[in-house]
C-alpha cells in the first residue's frame, strides 16, 4: 500500500504555455521503465487472480483512508460523513475530467488505472492547488490508483483547449516523480515475472490444478484482506499450508496467513 499526500500548493498556472497534442501522450522515461513498459504490453493476455478486480480495488484503495463507507450510486459515495463523487480518468481526456472536477460537488475521487505519462503527473499536481489536499492512493495487487481530492478552495481556473495534452509546463516535485515510477516499475516487474511463472506453471496438468488452487486461494485472500476478516485463530495445519509459486510464500487455506520464508 502507498499513500502520498500533496497538500495545498500555490504555484502558477499559465494555460497560454500549455502544448497540445493529437492523441494521448507515450509514455515517459521519467515515469516508468520503458523497456519493462514494452515487455509488459507484448504480454497477449496478463494473468489476472482476481475477478471483478476493479469493484474489488476500488474497495481495498478507499479502506486504506476511510472508515466509515456508505454508497449512494455508482458515482457518489459517503465517506466519513463526506460526499464524494467517483470520476474515471481512463482515456486521458483532460478537458473533460477539469469539466466534471469543477461541478457542484467538492470532493472526487479519480480513478486511473496507470500513471505512465508525465502529463497525468503533471495534472495530478497541478489538482493540489485547488484542494485543501490530494492523495494518491495504490492498490498492492493491481495496477490501480485513487486519486482523492479533499474539498475545493476555488474552481479550477486554468483554460484547456483540447482533450490531449503534451505539457503542462509544470515543473513536478522530483521526489513525486520518483515514487511514481518505483511503484509502476514494481508492478510491471512484479507482472511480467507472475506471467513467466503461470507459463511454466502451464505445462502440466498436475501444475494447472496447482495454478487453479492458488488462483482460488489469492482471490479468497485478497476478499478477505479487503473486508478484514483474514482471521487469526488458526493452528495452521500443516495439509493446509501450501506454497504459492506467484507469491512466494506459504499461504494457509483456513486462516489465510501468507508467510514469506527467507532463505
Ligand atoms: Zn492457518
Amino acid at each position: 500500500m502507498s499513500i502520498i499526500t500533496l497538500e495545498n500548493k500555490q504555484f502558477s498556472i499559465d494555460s497560454s504555455n500549455f502544448i497540445y497534442s493529437k492523441c494521448s501522450s507515450r509514455p515517459s522515461k521519467s515515469v516508468v521503465n520503458p523497456e519493462n513498459y514494452t515487455k509488459y504490453k507484448s504480454i497477449k493476455e496478463t494473468f489476472s487472480f482476481l475477478d471483478g478486480s476493479q469493484d474489488l480495488s476500488f474497495k481495498e484503495c478507499i479502506g486504506y483512508i476511510f472508515g466509515a463507507k456508505i454508497k449512494i450510486d455508482k458515482t457518489v459515495y459517503i465517506l466519513d460523513n463526506e460526499t464524494y463523487k467517483v470520476v474515471n480518468f481512463t482515456d486521458n481526456k483532460f478537458k473533460i475530467l477539469t469539466k466534471n472536477l469543477n461541478d457542484k460537488h467538492s470532493n472526487y475521487i479519480i480513478i486511473v488505472n496507470d500513471i505512465y505519462t508525465y502529463p497525468k503527473i503533471q495534472y495530478i499536481y497541478m489538482l493540489s492547488n485547488f484542494f485543501t489536499n490530494v492523495k494518491i492512493v495504490s492498490s498492492q495487487l493491481m495496477s490501480y490508483k485513487l486519486i482523492v481530492c479533499h474539498k475545493r478552495i476555488t474552481n479550477l481556473d486554468f483554460e484547456i483547449k483540447d482533450n490531449y495534452i503534451k505539457d503542462f509546463d509544470i515543473k513536478v516535485d522530483e521526489l513525486l516523480v520518483k515514487y511514481i515510477k518505483d511503484d509502476n516499475d514494481t508492478f510491471l516487474e512484479n507482472t511480467i515475472n507472475m506471467n513467466q511463472v503461470v507459463n511454466s506453471m502451464c505445462k502440466s496438468l498436475s501444475q494447472i490444478s496447482n495454478l487453479n488452487r492458488e488462483t482460488y486461494t489469492i482471490n479468497k485472500y485478497y476478499k478477505a484482506f479487503i473486508n478484514k476478516e483474514c482471521s487469526t485463530y488458526c493452528n495452521c495445519k500443516i495439509n493446509s499450508i501450501f506454497y504459492s509459486n506467484l507469491f512466494e510464500c506459504y499461504i494457509c487455506e483456513n486462516c489465510l496467513i501468507l508467510t514469506r520464508v527467507f532463505p
